[in-house]
Formats: structure tokens, C-alpha cells, sequence
């Protein structure tokens, strides 16, 4: 049978849907018992005056290192694109920045952005070297007044839009905190002391404005190792001049789905959504307002219900687009999202921001690169059967090309941004307590260190987790220290245990920190055991999703790579762009039951590969029952339920092959439903 033709399919889609789903709003919080300690350890800095304390810090940038499946996977960034962009990509290698004569603005402060954290988290000399070369010299570059990069110093040329220099001393204090060199630390705080008369002469406009709360990470920063209070008025300063997300998330527009070839407006930008929900954690630390607590919550669960998809992200393309699977997210929002969840856990320490942060990390991150890393789409679907240069697409205000694989598809800011997903979530794994305790906060292999009451403690993971339910956590203290161990137990992972050195298993609280407080000494084992339950969640017009732990499960294809754009500029082999069609058949039904999934899927262990997400890498598959339908038309189009005369068609019932929606390439993840 040959796939049905996309753009029939598209156009069906269009019409007749409802757009909203039905369900409530879910409750996001679930109660933990962490306290808001006021106090904080020797391995943190000291306690500024004047900011609450985070729930739990991060650890320095470098203090944490991937193992396992994230040790591979992060290598093979390091080898594509992340270690090589500044090598043959103008907007990076001839940056205003460095002192050359292209791009000025924010392309190479995002590529930085990503490219050190995995330098340092991958303790990579070359990369290291690489990156501290690039800030030097814009440290170097720096203006006596303390603007820099290309940003004009006098006031009567046109205004920069500060966006970009938010984002480059964001930047810049991960070098500082991994490298510990000072010139960086006043570099930053020059900047900032620059900073508060710029916005007095000409207040925040366009990505400024949207994005000020970004530029309280490195104010942030430096206040807690100044304890300047003129970097907190500039704090408020940049929260009076900037976007008032609760007031933009009470008014109705935001839940409607952007039309096809609709207008492009900064209030549903994908990206400045995705960022936006770390504003209110940043602003609680400020002054404590009850509200700034409550926000998160109440934005996500309002983007879930109008915008959501399952894997955790919302559509954008590139502004809001409601909840068929078939629009796109683009890829920025995804690393901007994952990073903003990062700062929330930290402040808040609620362990949903934990859940989030995994379900986005280990679907909608690697889905949307080649698994070699060298290539990105700029919007990835959820249903997507194909990746082709297409002129009838259904995006709201993105281009043809724009859910091809490729070095700019679209645009270049994902080209430039898309480095710090992985990075950062391996720099954010573990956190530290006010107590002196460590936090669990997100799970993959890795190996944490800190100090402990003065004592060198070591916690190391190994797991082939989120493909397995077995965590094996082995602290190591190198003299007798007590201290909590906080656990994240995921709210799907009912039937939790723990297990401490000879003990016999513990039950743990699913959606809770579960804490373990105790004398260590020597190494000590814990051994988590997550039970991974298979779900169908009813999605988009009642169609079917399968869901294991936080891996949401995808139709596995037989795919087919054309290389296109050859004769484009910097399109050289091994940076090319793609287009992905499908050679097997796509257009299937599932037999399952939404209140049984257990009876209608089996799931298979295989050994994670060296890429582990890829197909053939994929560390688990699963096995279901599913029907070919004759025609997507007929069958109500995407996702809808099949009319009886279709259920029972004569296509008989085949077994499918299921693969983590990670590991694929192209996709059918929201099923219609048929029965026997
Ligand atoms: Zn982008």
C-alpha cells in the first residue's frame, strides 16, 4: 500500500476537529516534604542577603559527569555539530562577537551556551580549550564602560535589543563557576553595572522584554558572591520593564491555537513560552510572593490542556498551535523548556518539575536530531510520517523546510541553541540540600561530587534507566558523615521500593522526595526499583498513546534518507541536510484498551546501543496489535476514533513493533483505535 498522500491527509486535518480538549485542568502539585531550609552547607556559597533560598542547588558545572548511555550520548554531541560549529558556520566563527563581521547578536552566545557546559561536564581538554578561548576574548573585547560584544555603548546609535547580552552573561557565569577565573566574574558584573542606566535610557523592547527573567540567572550570580544590593534593584528593575506573564496567562488568547498561515506574535512565541515559566521561580527569590509560587503550575497546566502533546512538550510552529500531533514544536522550545524546569526544580523542589523535565529530555530532545547529532529539524511532530520540503505545510508561521534534518532548516537559532539540552541536564541531575544533603532530582547514569560537612562524598549511578526500572545508586563517603539523601520517586512509579546496603526493600511514595537520613560511611548501596507500568493515555480526538515510565512508545519505521540542499552554502558532508520518507506502512490502528494496557502490549528488553537513540539502538520495544486502515479519510482523519465499519475492516489484526519515540526518526505515536 503506498502512504496516503500528506498533504490530502493535512487538509483533512484541518477541518472539523474539535480544537480543546474536554478535561479539566490536572492538579500539578503534589505534596513533598522538603523543608525551605534557611541555612546552607560549606559546599555552597554564602548566604546572600536579600534572595530566598532554592529548595536545592545545583552543583558547580563540572561537579557532575555523565556515565553509561549519557557518557555516549554527550560524546556523540561533542563529535557533531556542538564541537564543530564554530569551525565552518559563519554566524559563530565570524561572530561580532570574536571581532568579525557577521552575525552580532545572539548565535553565538547560544552555541557558548551549550558548548560549555558539555565541555565541562565531559571534562573534554580540547572543547574546554575551545570554549575558554571564545570568552576570553569577548572578555577582552569588553568596553571600559562594561558593554561589550557588539552592543553599540552610545546612546544615540540604534538600540541593540538587550536580549542577546542577557543571555551572554547567563553564559559567561557557567565559565566562571566551572573555571573559577575572576576576569569572568567582573566581566559579568561590569556588564550588569552597565546594564541599569542602558535600560533607564531605552527600557527592554521585543526579546528583551519577553525574555528579561533571564538576565536575573547571572544577576543572580554575582549577588551571591558580591552581595551587591544594586544588582537586586536591577533585578526589579528588569522585572517592572518586562513581560507580565500571570496577567498574559489570565486573558484567553493564549489557549487559542494559532491558525494556519496565522500571525506571528510575541505573547505565543513557542520559545518565550518555553523559557517563560523559570520567571516566576526567579521572581519568588526576590520577594516571596505567594503568586510567583503559584504560576508555574497553573501556566502548565494550561498549556498542557490547550497546547499540550505527550511528550511532554507543547506545539509551537513557531507560535502556539493546540493539541493535534501534527503541528510542530520547535527545537529551541524544547532545550528552553528543559532548562527552564532545571530552575524550577532547584527553586521550588517540587519533584512534578522532575517528571516534566525527564519526559521532555528522553522523548522530544533526541527525537528531534539525527542520532549522529549533526543534524536538527527546526519543528518536530508528533505524527510524522515524513520529513520533506514542503510548500503545503500546516505550520502557523514556519516555512517549508522546516521539519526537514539539516544544518538551518528554517532558521538558525536552533542551530545555534539546540546544545544545551543534554549538557544541562547532565550538569542538573543531582542538587544539593540545605541540610548537606543530595538530592536525586532526575535520573541518568552519572556520577556526582560534593562535600559534605567537609567530608568528600561521591554518588555514583548506574542504570540503563529510563530503559530499565533498576537504579543502582552507590554513595561513597570517605569518613563517617551523616547527611539526607533525597530520592525523586516519579509520580507513574506506584509500587516504588529502595533498598539500603543488606536491607530488606522500603516502599516508596510515587510523586514524592523520598528522604533517607543515615551515617555513611565507606560505599553504600541503594537500589531504587521504579515499576514501569504500561499506559494508554487518551490523546487528541480520543486517539490512543502508549506510555512505559517516562518513555512515550512510536510506531518503529522503515525509513529512507535523501540528501537535498547539496549545493547550499555549508551543506558539506557531514553537516548536510536530509529529507526522511517512509518504505514500510504507516497508517495503523491499535487494539488496545485504554482501562487494560497491560493486555494489549508486550515489552522486550535489547541491549541499549552505542547510539541510544536511534532505532537500532533503541533499549526497549514493545509489541502490540494493530489493523491497517484502508484510508485515513475514511477513517475521520488523524487520531479519530474509527467509525464501526472500519474496526472489523478485512485488513487483518498484525503485531507491531513499537520503539521509544526518542529512538525514532519518523513516527505515528497517537493511534486511532480499532477493535477485533
Ligand atoms: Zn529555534
Amino acid at each position: 500500500m503506498q502512504p496516503l498522500d500528506r498533504r490530502r491527509f493535512l487538509n483533512r486535518l484541518a477541518t472539523g476537529m474539535s480544537l480543546f480538549a474536554a478535561a479539566g485542568i490536572p492538579g500539578l502539585t503534589r505534596g513533598t516534604a522538603i523543608p525551605w531550609g534557611p541555612d546552607v552547607g560549606e559546599n555552597r556559597p554564602q548566604r546572600p542577603d536579600g534572595l530566598a533560598q532554592p529548595a536545592f542547588r545545583p552543583l558547580p558545572l563540572g561537579s557532575i559527569r555523565p556515565r553509561g548511555w549519557l557518557e555516549r550520548q554527550l560524546r556523540i554531541q561533542a563529535q557533531g555539530l556542538t564541537g564543530h560549529l564554530d569551525e565552518f558556520w559563519p554566524d559563530v566563527a565570524g561572530s561580532q562577537w570574536f571581532g568579525g563581521d557577521a552575525e552580532g547578536w545572539e548565535r553565538a552566545p547560544y552555541w557558548l551556551d551549550g558548548a560549555i557546559p558539555l565541555a565541562y561536564v565531559l571534562d573534554d581538554e580540547a572543547l574546554k580549550g575551545k570554549v575558554t578561548r571564545y570568552v576570553e576574548e569577548i572578555v577582552r573585547r569588553q568596553r571600559p564602560d562594561g558593554s561589550y560584544g557588539p552592543m553599540a555603548s552610545a546612546p544615540s546609535t540604534r538600540p541593540y535589543d538587550l536580549w542577546a547580552i542577557l543571555l551572554a552573561n547567563k553564559m559567561l557565569v557557567q565559565h566562571h563557576e566551572a573555571t573559577g577565573d575572576e576576569r569572568t566574574l567582573r566581566a559579568v558584573e561590569a556588564s550588569l553595572r552597565a546594564l541599569g542606566p542602558s535600560v533607564t535610557r531605552t527600557p527592554l523592547f521585543g526579546w528583551g522584554k519577553y525574555r528579561w527573567f533571564e538576565g536575573l540567572i547571572p544577576i543572580f550570580y554575582v549577588h551571591e558572591r558580591t552581595r551587591e544590593p544594586w544588582l537586586l534593584d536591577l533585578a526589579r528593575t528588569l522585572r517592572a520593564q518586562g513581560t507580565d506573564y500571570p496577567a498574559l496567562y489570565a486573558r484567553e488568547a493564549v489557549t487559542s491555537p494559532t491558525p494556519r498561515r496565522g500571525r506571528w506574535t510575541w505573547d505565543k512565541h513557542v520559545v518565550n513560552t518555553a523559557m517563560a515559566p523559570k520567571a516566576a521561580a526567579l521572581s519568588w527569590r526576590l520577594d516571596r510572593r505567594p503568586d510567583d509560587r503559584a504560576f508555574p503550575g497553573r501556566m502548565l497546566a494550561i498549556l498542557d490542556r490547550y497546547h499540550g502533546q505527550v511528550t511532554g512538550m507543547f506545539t509551537g510552529d513557531e507560535c502556539l498551535a493546540g493539541k493535534n500531533p501534527v503541528q510542530g514544536t520547535e527545537l529551541c522550545a524544547v532545550v528552553e523548556f528543559m532548562y527552564s524546569l532545571e530552575n524550577l526544580l532547584s527553586v521550588f523542589g517540587d519533584p512534578v518539575f522532575g517528571d516534566r523535565l525527564e519526559r521532555v529530555a528522553f522523548n522530544a530532545l533526541p527525537a528531534t536530531f539525527s542520532p549522529d547529532m549533526w543534524a536538527h529539524q527546526y519543528d518536530q511532530q508528533v505524527n510524522q510520517v515524513q520529513c520533506t520540503i514542503n510548500p503545503d505545510h500546516m505550520w502557523t508561521t514556519n516555512g517549508p523546510e522546516s521539519n526537514i534534518y539539516g544544518l538551518e532548516p528554517n532558521y538558525g537559532c536552533c542551530t545555534s541553541n539546540m546544545h544545551q539540552g543534554w549538557p544541562k541536564l547532565a550538569a542538573h541531575l543531582w542538587m544539593t540540600t540545605p541540610d548537606d544533603g543530595l538530592a536525586a532530582v532526575a535520573y541518568a547514569p552519572s556520577e556526582a561530587r560534593f562535600r559534605s560537612r567537609g567530608v568528600p562524598v561521591t554518588a555514583a549511578l548506574e542504570t540503563d534507566y529510563p530503559f530499565r526500572e533498576t537504579l543502582t545508586i552507590t554513595v561513597t563517603a570517605d569518613r563517617a558523615v551523616s547527611f539526607p539523601l533525597l530520592l525523586r520517586v516519579p509520580a507513574w512509579a506506584d509500587g516504588a521500593t529502595m533498598t539500603v546496603a543488606d536491607g530488606s526493600p522500603v516502599p516508596m511514595r510515587a510523586g514524592s522526595f523520598h528522604r533517607v537520613e543515615r551515617e555513611w560511611r565507606g560505599p553504600t548501596r541503594v537500589i531504587l526499583r521504579f515499576p514501569m507500568r504500561p499506559r494508554v493515555s487518551l490523546r487528541y480526538n480520543d486517539a490512543l498513546a502508549v506510555e512505559r515510565g517516562p518513555l512515550v512508545y512510536s510506531l518503529a519505521l522503515e525509513e529512507q534518507w535523501t540528501r537535498v540542499n547539496a549545493g547550499a552554502p555549508h551543506r558539506e558532508l557531514p553537516h548536510g541536510d536530509f529529507e526522511v520518507r517512509p518504505t514500510s506502512p504507516w497508517n495503523y490502528g491499535l487494539l488496545l484498551d485504554p482501562e487494560n494496557a497491560p493486555s494489549g502490549l508486550t515489552f522486550e528488553e535489547r541491549p541499549v546501543g552505542e547510539r541510544p537513540f536511534s532505532p537500532e539502538g533503541a533499549g526497549m520495544r514493545a509489541r502490540a496489535r494493530g489493523r491497517r486502515l484502508p484510508s485515513w479519510e475514511m477513517a475521520h482523519g488523524w487520531a479519530a476514533e474509527v467509525p464501526p465499519g472500519l474496526q472489523t475492516s478485512a485488513e487483518p489484526l498484525e503485531d507491531l513493533t513499537l520503539i521509544p519515540y526518542g529512538c525514532t526518526n519518523i513516527r505515528v505515536t497517537e493511534f486511532p483505535r480499532v477493535r477485533v
